[in-house]
């Protein structure tokens, strides 16, 4: 008998009214299809959000193992109201927590990655009949720690316990109907792409399109398991996320992304001496922090300025670490700014084609939006811009690069 994988997220049980819907949604599908069903959702509504803005009542210093241990608990509310809710609808379910689900993952508080699942369990108690509801979001470290697995983590929940079962599909249903060209709620002439490629997806889920979990696409990749995203709020067939060799079609570009949680570091009359950058991102790496874009100008002086952006979380510990190194290579200035957002486009065609790259930039110099930095790679473009004209800016992008004809 095969297993089937459903992903339902915060807004899909946001209310006992949803909970309800989705509990007669698993079983149609069960019905249909014949399936094996495990199940993974997410905290109810803004529950995760919510439960960090009652820790921050709490103290004003983030402790990541009891935050871990808190946001853990919006999950398991929402597991064990689904099988009541199945119950009643006379069939047989079972809740387990990640711990209980036994996904095994590293000891690395709020963002830990899944190591293995030991499915043993799962498997018995579907034998026994059981829609299996497992917590998104969470897995154990080290036998006994509870961990989760990032923002919006339990997208990659779901695509793991659909690798480790053999699942062909993983359904992972949402509030939209699909992937599309760019946030629908930002740019409402997005358009729905009938599929999209692994590596297309996990750079626009990496630059900030959080329909899906970025670690969810590189799990799917690894194992091939095929993403199907979908609406809980409409039968309408949905985006597949694939290998690039069982496309149909292959757009030049698939979409725009946003990504506002970007913060902007620069140092400012750095001595231009060889050492110096190798000294601060080093400093900044051993503290586990991220840093995306770099620019090192070049000055007529004996001095550079050095501009990078880390996620804006991370914004006052690379602070603090920066002033340190600042000071110790003789910088003049450290200033900051959390008032940007990186905007990006991403396609596997753009490569090669020079002209991407520049109608970008065309669209944001005619509408007035300055470009503060800018990186490439092969599939995409990004830049960074004022936080307040990034909406504006996915919206002109949008209209001068994506075609209207694209494969939906
Ligand atoms: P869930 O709670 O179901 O996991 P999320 O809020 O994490 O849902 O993700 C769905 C949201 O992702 C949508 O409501 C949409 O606003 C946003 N989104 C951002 N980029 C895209 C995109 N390219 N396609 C579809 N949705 C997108
Ligand atoms: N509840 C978690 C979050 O809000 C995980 C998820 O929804 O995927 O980030
Ligand atoms: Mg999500």
């Amino acid at each position: 008998m095969s297993v089937h994988v459903q992903k339902f997220g915060g807004t899909s049980v946001g209310t006992p009214e949803r909970i309800k819907h989705v509990a007669r949604l698993i079983l149609d599908t069960k019905k249909k299809t014949g399936d094996q069903m495990v199940i993974v959702v997410s905290a109810m509504g803004h529950t995760t959000d919510e439960l960090i803005e009652l820790a921050s009542k709490v103290s004003s210093v983030r402790n990541n193992r009891e935050m871990d241990m808190l946001l853990a608990t919006g999950e398991q509310v929402s597991i064990s109201l689904l099988c009541m809710a199945i119950h009643e609808l006379g069939a047989k379910a079972i809740s387990l927590t990640g711990f209980q689900a036994r996904i095994k993952a590293e000891q690395v508080y709020s963002k830990a990655r899944i190591l293995q699942i030991e499915t043993e369990k799962i498997k018995k108690l579907l034998d026994e009949d059981n829609i299996v509801v497992i917590a998104g979001f969470q897995g154990v470290a080290d036998d006994t720690e509870i961990v989760t697995l990032g923002r919006g983590g339990s997208d990659t929940t779901a695509v793991a316990l659909a690798a480790s079962l053999n699942a062909n599909v993983c359904d992972i249903y949402t509030d939209v109907e699909g992937i599309y060209t760019a946030d629908p709620r930002i740019v409402p002439n997005a358009k729905k792409l009938k599929e999209v490629s692994y590596e297309e997806m996990l750079e626009l889920a990496s630059l900030g399109a959080q329909v899906l979990h970025p670690r969810a696409v590189e799990c799917a990749s690894s194992y091939d398991t095929i993403i199907h995203v979908r609406s809980t709020f409409s039968e309408n067939v949905g985006t597949f996320v694939k290998g690039v060799e069982d496309l149909e079609v292959k757009n030049a570009i698939s979409g725009v992304a946003i990504d506002k949680n970007q913060a902007k570091l620069a140092l400012l009359q750095v001595p231009d001496k060889p050492g110096v950058a190798a000294k601060l991102f080093t400093a900044i790496a051993d503290g586990g922090y991220i840093v995306d874009m770099i620019i090192q100008s070049v000055q007529e002086s004996q001095n550079n300025d050095i501009s990078f952006t880390v996620a804006k979380d991370d914004l006052e510990a690379v602070s603090m670490i920066t002033k340190k190194v600042a000071e110790e290579i003789g910088c003049k200035a450290v200033v900051s700014d959390s008032n940007v957002a990186k905007v990006s486009i991403v396609g596997a065609g753009m490569v090669g084609h020079a002209g991407v790259a520049a109608s970008m930039f065309k669209a944001l110099g005619d509408a007035g939006i300055n470009i503060q930095m800018i990186s490439t790679s092969e599939i995409k473009v990004s830049c960074i811009v004022d936080l307040d004209e990034c909406e504006h800016a996915a919206r002109v992008i949008h209209n001068v690069l994506i075609p209207s004809d694209i494969a939906q």
